[in-house]
């Protein structure tokens, strides 16, 4: 056997999930390795933890990236924040919330699923009757941003909800962060976390974090230590935090964090609103784009994603085939569907930097030219002239 180096093709991500990685950031992953308690890295450290406080719009101090991908820092706070036996409330409105019954029920948590058609937001009447049941619950659960079928749930009224009835909630804010408003100080969410390789455009990998006084005040009341040494965050911050002195825990991915800060620093560049505006809008001229070439939108008006277009394909269309196709002769990836809609829907990002003008063009060219390949009756062309009429109006 002949090794070589890898090359990978030059794609464009457009998927759910990673997202396009500018030249900038993957550059800045190729300097070089510093020591994790070289002054200068902790230094850049500490700029990270702030630029995060920026994106979460949070003051709290406990802010920093997991080392692992997004899954870990839904990982680390279910296991710092449920002992065995506590009861937790998840809300499932797609393949995410599953995933979180998964963690919890192996923490020993006493899971409660409340559930909601996937496509649907979280329903607040439905998570207000599980609290009320549930009186003992100690944390109610919640994925701001399904990005299995693009909806988008209202975390600041579900976070209310808990609070009143005495739970601290957990945020997924994975696919929400950085392209659509999340505010974690004004909505007084305690937990949450989100992932390197969506709205941020930084290599896949990291997880940022971010606790609120409600979070750390359960874990100091726990009974038992975390069951995971490498999530505690207690230990975990007396290496990211800057008052106590810096103490080893885990080498950290010293040059994925350097990409990191350079994708935070092009979101901070750019201002954060701005970045939700422009997800906004480029929403809006992919959405009139796909539409012109008969695919339609799943899930409900107003409780859409920005950066994540669930559409169903036309009956009788391979969709696995016709991603292939887009893949091999376009270089463009996009995701299919999950679960329920598995060959039938595609899961089209607009995440970080593949969120532009050009972008949203050249996958309506490519989507349309493999559409109109297998149904004659479909204008390739409708696409781009849709989407051209909005940028240009
Ligand atoms: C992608 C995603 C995750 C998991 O992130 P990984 O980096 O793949 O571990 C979790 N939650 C949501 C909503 C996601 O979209």
């Amino acid at each position: 056997m002949q090794y070589q180096s890898f090359n990978p093709p030059q794609r464009l991500l457009m998927g759910p999930g990673p997202s396009q990685v500018s030249s900038r950031v993957l550059a800045a992953m190729a300097r070089p390795t510093i020591g994790h308690l070289d002054p200068q890295f902790v230094r850049l450290m500490d700029e990270i933890s702030e630029l995060l406080r920026g994106l979460f719009r949070t003051r709290n101090q406990l802010t920093m990236p997991v080392s692992a991908p997004g899954s870990a820092g839904m990982e680390s706070c279910f296991a710092n924040l449920i002992e065995c036996g506590d009861k937790v409330i998840i809300c499932r409105n797609g393949y995410f919330g599953g995933r979180m019954q998964e963690m919890a029920e192996r923490m020993g948590g006493q899971v409660v699923m409340v559930e909601d058609e996937w496509g649907d937001p979280v329903d607040p009447a439905k998570a207000e009757d599980a609290l009320k049941q549930h009186p003992d619950a100690k944390v109610l659960a919640i994925v701001h941003a399904e990005t299995s079928t693009g909806a988008l749930s209202d975390a600041k009224t579900l976070a209310a909800l808990a609070h009143k009835h005495n739970c601290v909630t957990i945020v997924d804010a994975v696919t929400s962060m950085g392209a659509l408003p999340l505010e974690v100080d004004e909505w007084e969410l305690d937990a949450v976390y989100s992932g390197s390789q969506k709205n941020l455009s930084g290599t896949p990998g990291l997880s940022p974090l971010t606790f609120g006084p409600r979070a750390l005040e359960r874990i100091k009341q726990r009974r038992s230590r975390c069951q995971s040494w490498f999530m505690d965050v207690n230990l975990v911050m007396q290496y990211w935090s800057g008052e106590s002195k810096r103490a080893y825990h885990h080498t950290a991915p010293i040059n994925a964090l350097y990409a990191l800060h350079e994708s935070l620093l092009m979101i901070h560049e750019e201002g954060v609103e701005n970045a939700w505006a422009r997800h906004a809008a480029m929403h809006k001229v992919m959405r009139a784009g796909l539409e012109a070439l008969g695919l339609t939108y799943i899930g409900r008006d107003g409780a859409r994603l920005p950066n994540l277009n669930a559409v169903m394909l036309p009956d009788g269309m391979n969709e696995g085939l016709l991603r292939a196709r887009l893949l091999d002769d376009f270089e463009l990836e996009i995701g299919g569907g999950l679960g329920a809609l598995a060959g039938k829907a595609w899961r089209i990002g607009l995440m970080g930097t593949a969120c532009s003008a050009e972008n949203v063009l050249t996958c309506l060219s490519a989507v349309g030219a493999v559409l109109a390949a297998e149904d004659s009756s479909i204008d390739a062309g409708a696409g781009v002239a849709a989407a051209a009429r909005l940028l240009n109006a």
